[in-house]
């Protein structure tokens, strides 16, 4: 079942979190990335650029690419609401732009003012790179406001890059994106040579032409295999995750179903294996790469917040190409989790690294443990900006008849079917509440269907139609689908179980073994010093598996309204070693001898009650220890004797 995105406006965010999440982008966030952009020496750049300058580049041969994602997210931002400064920002950018490209199209504000040669180094330049960018941000402008200067610019460059490199030998970049902006370009002006050329680049890589990067090898790239003979993600994260969007869009719009299913095989790989419980990806500092399969430390993690939207951008096309719910799914706990928690609750500082754990005192100088208003070396934030911006188009899709719900929030939709408009609203509390209402206000002279996202974390699902149970055998692909000839203020409910349960880790995952998480529907848990009793050490913790787990609705201060989990945990003695090692001849964590093996029993040791917030809202406060990974209190009674005798060699 191939799906389409709804139309530019089609769909609106009207209320609840992300909404909230939408107004706090533009509010808070932009106007951070625009105060950067400014002094961190992007637009002087540029500047430098159009007059012709040839030294005094600032920063990263990348800094162009963080005002096209600026620009991408303002596009999408003014064709919902009104912003004096926001248009102002992107006026004098689009400006600026124009008076910076080169006669032939070129622009690159790096190897104009640096002087340095064209496509010389493309395995570190990142030419192409933002040239991918600035399409990107050109379509938002062109499909959200109207506006087409920026893409007119856009379009300049992707010729100049047509003619340079189609049926030539040069590239691909080191850094992919290119190739699904170039297939987005193809759609927004149908000219194929942009499919062609992001295709071209994708059949180029796995054959040692990309170059070095800084002895990184041809892993890191993603040039080590052709792409379609790739069973898994590999090297550096974003690179790998947004080639895999630039392949899926090239595999849909080339038909081409080899490639597809190459891609999915890597997706459902990283699922299984190289995913982190908040939907993070790369596992390894170094490379800011994936890992091995199972290679997930929480401590370690490097789960960068681009490629969680490489992640999301990955799986939306591949739900676009098959229908399937699981590429929601993965988008839903990315949204909540991985992503939502590399923004503060103010809007004005951001995560680069995203790891599940802070430990007291922690030092990294990759890694502070804590978010920063801007980098160096600032992809993320503009990145998230641009993200947040689009959100409403990731709501719902059209696929034959029907309308399909994937991500739950208040909304309005609406889609063109036969027999006229079929406009639905949602209204929900989600992810704090699981009941999912979605109200025709609009309906075609024909029958269409509606359908609505079971997700795979809810177990068991129930669902009524205008107050009457509906089957939920009519199940397609994960979907709740309903067929028939709708009237205005039909009501679809879907109820989903959000209650707070334990996430256990996979067997293979051994920096997780013995270890527990708290989820909440779709939102994973985490654990904060501050919200421990007084005295006891986050650190010695342990949950005693099966005791209540409650969920009161309460107020934090930084933070705002959340709902906590609380449960029982033991506080783990100080455990005496011989040597002062930290190993010793019996387990750390056993129970002391006559301990019951009964769940709320924790020998002599008192139970206190733990309390956990959502991930998404983790250091808003102080720099106190954080854990999503929790051990899990053994009670089982410890024998005194652990010697065995070993069993006689030989007959
Ligand atoms: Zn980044």
């Amino acid at each position: 079942v191939v799906h389409r995105p709804l139309a530019g406006t089609a769909a609106r965010l009207v209320g609840g979190l992300l909404r909230d999440w939408q107004v706090r982008n533009r509010e808070a966030s932009l106007p951070v990335a625009v105060e950067h952009l400014r002094t961190a020496g992007n637009l002087e750049n540029l500047q430098l650029a159009a007059a012709g300058a040839k030294t005094g580049h600032q920063g990263p041969a990348f800094m162009d690419s963080d005002i096209y994602k600026t620009l991408e997210a303002a596009g999408w931002e003014l064709g919902q609401t009104a912003d004096e400064r926001l248009a102002t920002f992107a006026g004098e950018a689009a400006a600026l732009l124009q008076r910076a490209q080169l006669a032939d199209g070129y622009l690159n504000s790096y190897i104009q003012v640096s002087g340095q040669p064209r496509y010389a180094h493309l395995e570190r330049s990142h030419e192409l790179y933002c040239a991918g960018h600035l399409i990107q941000a050109g379509i938002a402008h062109a499909r959200a406001i109207g506006t087409t200067r920026l893409l007119e610019v856009a379009q300049r460059f992707a010729d100049q890059l047509a003619e340079t490199f189609l049926g030539a030998s040069g590239g691909p970049d080191g850094h992919p994106i290119v190739e699904s902006a170039l297939v987005e370009l193809y759609r927004q002006l149908g000219d194929s040579r942009y499919l062609h050329l992001a295709q071209q680049f994708i059949d180029q890589r796995g054959h040692g032409l990309v170059g070095d990067y800084y002895g990184f090898g041809r892993r890191y790239l993603q040039d080590h295999l052709p792409v379609r003979g790739a069973a898994t993600v590999t090297g550096h994260a974003v690179r790998a995750l947004y080639l895999e969007a630039g392949v899926a869009d090239v595999a849909a719009e080339a038909r081409d179903a080899g490639l597809l299913a190459s891609s999915i095989t890597r997706w459902d790989d990283m699922v299984a294996t190289k995913t982190a419980i908040t939907g993070g990806n790369g596992s390894r500092h170094d490379g800011e790469s994936f890992g091995d399969a199972y290679e997930l430390p929480p401590d370690r993690a490097y789960n960068e917040t681009c490629a969680a939207i490489a992640s999301f951008q990955w799986s939306w096309r591949l739900l676009l190409a098959t229908g399937h719910s699981k590429y929601a799914d993965l988008m839903e706990r990315l949204l909540y989790n991985g992503l939502a928690a590399a923004v503060s609750a103010g809007g004005r500082e951001f995560f680069y690294v995203n790891p599940l754990q802070r430990r007291t005192g922690h030092f990294e100088g990759d890694d502070p443990g804590r978010r920063h208003g801007w980098f160096t070396c600032a992809c993320c934030p503009p990145n998230l900006m641009r993200l947040l911006a689009s959100l409403h188009h990731y709501l719902a899709t059209t696929a034959g008849d029907g309308l399909y719900v994937h991500l739950f929030a208040g909304a309005q939709m609406e889609a063109d079917a036969a027999g006229g408009r079929f406009a639905v609203e949602m209204d929900t509390s989600y992810p704090w509440q699981g009941e999912i209402r979605l109200r025709v206000t609009h309906a075609p002279s024909r029958p269409c269907g509606l359908a609505v996202r079971r997700p795979g974390w809810a177990g068991s699902t129930a669902a009524t139609l205008n107050g009457e149970p509906v089957s939920l055998t009519a199940d397609e692909h994960g979907y709740l689908l309903i067929r028939r000839c709708w009237q205005p203020g039909d009501t679809l409910v879907l109820s989903l179980p959000v209650r707070p349960a334990l996430a256990f880790p996979h067997r293979r995952i051994d920096a997780l073994r013995g270890t527990v998480a708290l989820v909440r529907g779709p939102l994973v848990y985490c654990f904060e010093q501050a919200d421990q009793p007084p005295d006891v050490n986050l650190e010695d913790l342990a949950v005693i598996p099966g005791t209540a787990l409650c969920d009161p609705q309460t107020t934090i201060p930084g933070i705002g309204q959340t709902i906590a989990i609380e449960t029982s945990a033991v506080v783990l003695p100080q455990e005496a070693s011989p040597g002062g090692l930290p190993y010793r001849d019996s387990p750390c964590q056993a129970a002391e001898p006559g301990d019951q093996a009964s769940p709320g029993v924790a020998g002599d040791r008192p139970a206190v009650t733990t309390r956990a917030i959502p991930y998404f809202q983790w250091d808003n406060r102080d720099r106190g220890a954080m854990r999503v990974w929790v051990p899990v209190h053994d009670t089982r009674p410890q024998g005194s004797d652990h010697s065995q005798a070993c069993p006689r060699r030989g007959g």
